[in-house]
């Protein structure tokens, strides 16, 4: 596709756009099941594994509709997710009981040169965090690039400098092999950054299987050197959420169609979670920590 820096359009580098984004993706797409090269077509020429192309977007497995709409609370936020995936992180942000980590994944994104470094979000859901980024998840809303099953990535072996994946491996039933997948398509001396919930109710997504230890989390990753793992969320985040949940049973008197009618009012009580700027920091905060982030690195 585009061979040499002088073959790049002069506005390319300082304008990276979706058109560059794909093309740079068609160079990475390979079969999911025998990972031969597929050359931007979706037909492996090897074992004859087939995907699909939607305009710009491959769809190489991925999430059902009737799985995806299994789990009341996931049925509603889906819906909001595929029509309004643009605010739906911001939306988020705000209602959300928990805080993230200010700036670990922009500053990680940023360790990374990304007109040069081809790095990917696994299980991106509506998030787009930078537009040189390949978006990967297994549903198909307006930003993803790749829709698959991320123990199964359409990508070539080594073919990615780096990745992120947040809040996806308790959606995953065996964390196992989507850990080798992103091992077998880093290349060596790539980077990962992997925020994992300990303390959180349950959320499906359309799953939800496990919940991690910060020492747990670090038994994921064998194939891998883990240079930093920290809290990613602080100990008010988990608690309130906990505490929504258990205010709108407290008050519902065993109806469901109540529990779900109260549970968006206990939202007033999300802002609480700006107190884990502070706590987060807490040299016990790992103990009810609402989540912690990994970054490990593929051996060179
Ligand atoms: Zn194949």
């Amino acid at each position: 596709m585009n061979d040499t820096v002088t073959d790049t359009p002069p506005t390319a580098p300082s304008a990276p756009s979706a058109a560059t984004r794909h093309a740079r993706l068609a160079e990475v797409l390979a079969c999911p099941a025998c990972h031969a090269p597929l050359h931007g077509t979706v037909v492996c020429a090897g074992c004859g594994t087939t995907g699909r192309r939607d305009g710009t977007r491959y769809r190489f497995g991925g999430f059902e509709p009737e799985e995806l709409k299994a789990d009341a609370l996931n049925r509603v936020k889906e819906f909001v997710k595929t029509r309004f995936h643009k605010v739906y992180p911001t939306a988020i942000k705000v209602l959300s009981p928990v805080m993230d980590r200010p700036g670990a994944i922009t500053g990680f994104l940023k360790s990374f040169d990304l007109d040069r470094d081809l790095v990917a979000d696994f299980g991106c859901g509506t998030h787009r965090r930078d537009e040189r980024v390949i978006c990967m998840d297994g549903g198909s809303y307006g930003n993803v690039d790749i829709v698959t099953d991320l123990r199964r990535l359409p990508l070539a072996d080594n073919s990615l400098a780096g990745g992120v994946s947040i809040a996806v491996l308790e959606h995953v039933p065996d964390p196992a092999n989507h850990v080798a997948e992103m091992h077998r398509v880093l290349r060596p001396g790539g980077r990962m950054l992997v925020f994992v919930p300990f303390m959180q109710p349950f959320h499906a997504s359309p799953h939800d299987f496990q919940r991690y230890t910060e020492v747990g989390l670090k038994e994921q990753f064998p194939q891998f050197e883990v240079l930093d793992v920290k809290v990613g969320a602080g100990p008010t985040s988990g608690m309130v959420w906990v505490f929504q949940e258990w205010l709108a049973m407290l008050l519902s008197f065993g109806s469901t169609r109540l529990y779900r009618a109260i549970l968006p009012l206990t939202w007033i009580l999300s802002p609480l979670k700006v107190l884990d700027l502070v706590l987060a920091h807490h040299p016990m905060a790992s103990q009810v920590a609402s989540g912690f982030v990994v970054e490990v690195r593929k051996p060179a």
